[in-house]
């Protein structure tokens, strides 16, 4: 176990934590008379504390996964978990990390509150992992590579070869953020985790498993990881109604909904790609796709004009010009279609 590996990497005030220690932590029998934690006896269905290491959930997830339940972290979304990964490797104001660029929003935000430099790394052509310009970006004080594949904004996933090349090249954390895993044709890498101790594969039940509402993420990494993000997490961070709903609906397949969001992904990208006003439809690996247009801004006014919303990335630096449309029922993508194809024969008429 290269455990010395990843406790190297610990803030000093975080390996020597001592975490709050909760009543449930310190009887964990199922029945008794429980006058410890200070709950309210009055039975309603929420009136005891949730089960912080949140096992019958973790076990179900296990299954699901393929993964130990003592690989896994469940968190209030990945966010919680981006956030922890800073508050436990990163020292604000001296440690930095690197970040593709364009990516998700939330590892700057989640830098920028815990005070950490970030150094991004714009994509090459065609979006692809520039791998030694991430490497050449790191230095002594590089705690942790951030990489999200399938990639948000840019819908494509990165080549497994080059994430482990990254990975095993970098001496820090990589990290991993498959939350569009379920939608790309190539496997995740979460099976990497039981050989790299370094590195951690992020995924949600927010997009594939139709759970945005209930927020629940993933950390799927070595134990030491899973410990140490248990121990700086709230105690409590998912409640006792959030886990009855997900188990609850772990239990209804999504798999039909994936297999039509990918064909609808294909229909929709298609007609995308023989309309004039689209400069370029990006490859996709997720349930959105990346579109080039000839005026962005125009379009997206003309969408909103429907009635239709999409994410307007016009002004994100290797983004200019698109739009990032998720895919949504055939009906409302037939809707966006139609819309685009009038705003197409509106601005030929000009
Ligand atoms: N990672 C990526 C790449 C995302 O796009 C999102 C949400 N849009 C998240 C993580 C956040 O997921 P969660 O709902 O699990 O916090």
């Amino acid at each position: 176990m290269e455990r010395n590996d990843i406790d190297r990497l610990v803030r000093r005030n975080i390996a020597t934590l001592s975490p709050y220690s909760t009543a449930r932590d310190e009887y964990q029998g199922e029945l008794g008379t429980f006058l410890d934690a200070n709950e309210n006896p009055y039975e309603n269905g929420y009136n005891r504390y949730p089960d912080p290491h949140q096992r019958r959930l973790k076990t179900r997830l296990s299954a699901i996964k393929g993964v130990p339940v003592e690989n896994i972290f469940v968190g209030n979304g990945s966010d919680e978990a981006i956030d922890l990964i800073f508050r436990i490797f990163c020292e604000p104001h001296q440690d930095n990390v690197v970040a593709i660029a364009p990516s998700y929003g939330m590892y700057k935000v989640a830098a920028a509150i815990n005070d950490i430099e970030v150094r991004e790394v714009q994509l090459g052509d065609d979006f692809s992992l520039p791998v030694d310009a991430i490497l050449g970006r790191t230095d002594a004080n590089t705690k942790a590579i951030f990489l999200c594949s399938p990639n948000n904004p840019t819908g494509n996933a990165f080549p497994r070869g080059e994430i482990l090349r990254l990975a095993d090249a970098f001496d820090g954390i990589t990290v991993v953020d498959e939350a569009y895993i379920d939608f790309a044709e190539v496997e995740g890498l979460k099976d990497e985790i039981f050989r790299r101790p370094r590195l951690i594969v992020l995924q949600t039940l927010s997009k594939a498993w139709a759970m945005a509402g209930l927020r629940i993420g993933l950390a799927l990494a070595d134990s030491r990881v899973v410990e140490l993000m248990s121990m700086v997490k709230y105690p409590y961070n998912v409640s006792e109604a959030t886990m009855r709903i997900v188990k609850d609906l772990l239990d209804l397949p999504v798999d039909d909904q994936v297999a039509s969001i990918k064909t609808q992904r294909a229909v929709v990208m298609d007609a995308l790609s023989r309309m004039k006003v689209v400069r370029r439809v990006y490859p996709s690996d997720a349930n959105f796709v990346l579109v080039r247009f000839d005026d962005a801004d125009a379009v997206y006014d003309h969408l909103i004009g429907d009635g239709i919303i999409v994410r307007n990335r016009n002004r994100v630096k290797g983004c200019e010009g698109c739009l990032r449309i998720t895919i949504g029922l055939k009906e409302e993508n037939d809707k966006l279609l139609k819309s685009l194809a009038e705003y197409e024969t509106k601005s030929y008429l000009r």
